[in-house]
């Protein structure tokens, strides 16, 4: 399931390629993907505006979409062109892809939306098991959404002292509080599991029990590890892919997630997998995660 790296390679990905451009048609395979329009209204919204930004919040792509011209005016009299926002959820095998006839074979199946632009290339919403969402919102109703969202920990203002804010007070389990989307925008499984390991905290302990230096090495093992992962492009388990089919290389430098019964690269005893934790797959250091 993309977290904040690779949702973030794929937005910027898609920032380089498609920004700029116009939708020219768009085609609904699979509308089960779809929220806030049906297949008819998304197009009525979406056809002729031009995609002026792509970006990433929390685990989520977003396309600015701007109206083809004025489509009211403020009180100023100034044209208003901003249309709204197309937010895509890629949860479990959700991927974006531009399509200009070089995408890799294997990947055309599976389509669920696609977007015809100008120039004649598509930008395709693909989901092999469509539990991933393709969202209509206005500019007031995607406000109100991102207000239940957490800080994103890659924010300059995001500080240890921010990370205790968004979730020490809690009595659940650390690991649970970090993937909790509307206290910590963008950290799941992966990356909850290698930053605890890295700072040494037993998944498992209650929230509210982390002490100062605790919450300091979290922060610190949060930012570092996220930004090594943009900076492989991600971590590529099973479906991930980004903007152009290909697979994230941050899998390598992995000391926790999916290395169950392998040594610890610090002690040198074996990492366990427990669901106890979360209901998830946890894997950790019993020796030197406390
Ligand atoms: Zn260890």
């Amino acid at each position: 399931m993309p977290e904040l790296p690779e949702t973030e390679t794929i937005a910027r990905d898609l920032q380089a390629r498609v920004r700029g451009a116009s939708v020219r048609d768009v085609t609904v395979l699979r509308d089960d993907v779809l929220r806030g329009a049906n297949a008819g209204e998304l197009a009525e919204h979406v056809t002729g505006c031009t995609i002026a930004a792509v970006w990433r919040r929390a685990k989520l792509i977003v396309l600015d979409l701007e109206a083809p011209r004025a489509s009211g005016s403020n009180h100023c009299g100034h044209a208003i062109t901003r249309a709204g926002h197309i937010v895509v959820q890629p949860r479990f095998t959700g991927s974006l892809l531009v399509d200009d006839g070089t995408l890799p074979e294997g990947l055309a199946d599976y389509l669920t939306v696609t977007f015809t632009l100008h120039d004649g290339r598509a930008l395709h919403y693909r989901d092999v098991r469509r539990l991933g969402t393709v969202s209509w919102m206005n500019p007031a109703r995607f406000a109100e959404y991102q207000r239940t969202l957490g800080p994103e920990p890659l924010d300059d203002e995001f500080t240890a002292t921010t990370l205790r804010a968004a979730l020490g007070d809690s009595s659940r389990v650390i690991k649970a509080a970090l993937m909790d989307q509307h206290r910590l925008a963008g950290v799941g499984n992966i990356y909850a599991t290698e930053a605890l390991w890295a700072a040494q905290i037993d998944p498992s302990r209650e929230t509210r029990s982390l002490v100062e230096p605790e919450w300091v090495a979290l922060h610190d093992a949060l930012r570092r590890i996220l930004t090594a992962s943009i900076t492989a492009r991600g971590t590529s388990f099973r479906d991930y892919r980004d903007a152009s089919g290909e697979r994230g290389d941050f899998v390598r430098q992995l000391q926790a997630y999916g290395r169950e019964a392998q040594p610890c690269a610090r002690c040198g005893k074996r990492l366990i997998a427990t669901h106890a934790v979360d209901g998830r797959n946890t894997v950790f250091c019993a020796y030197c995660q406390r």
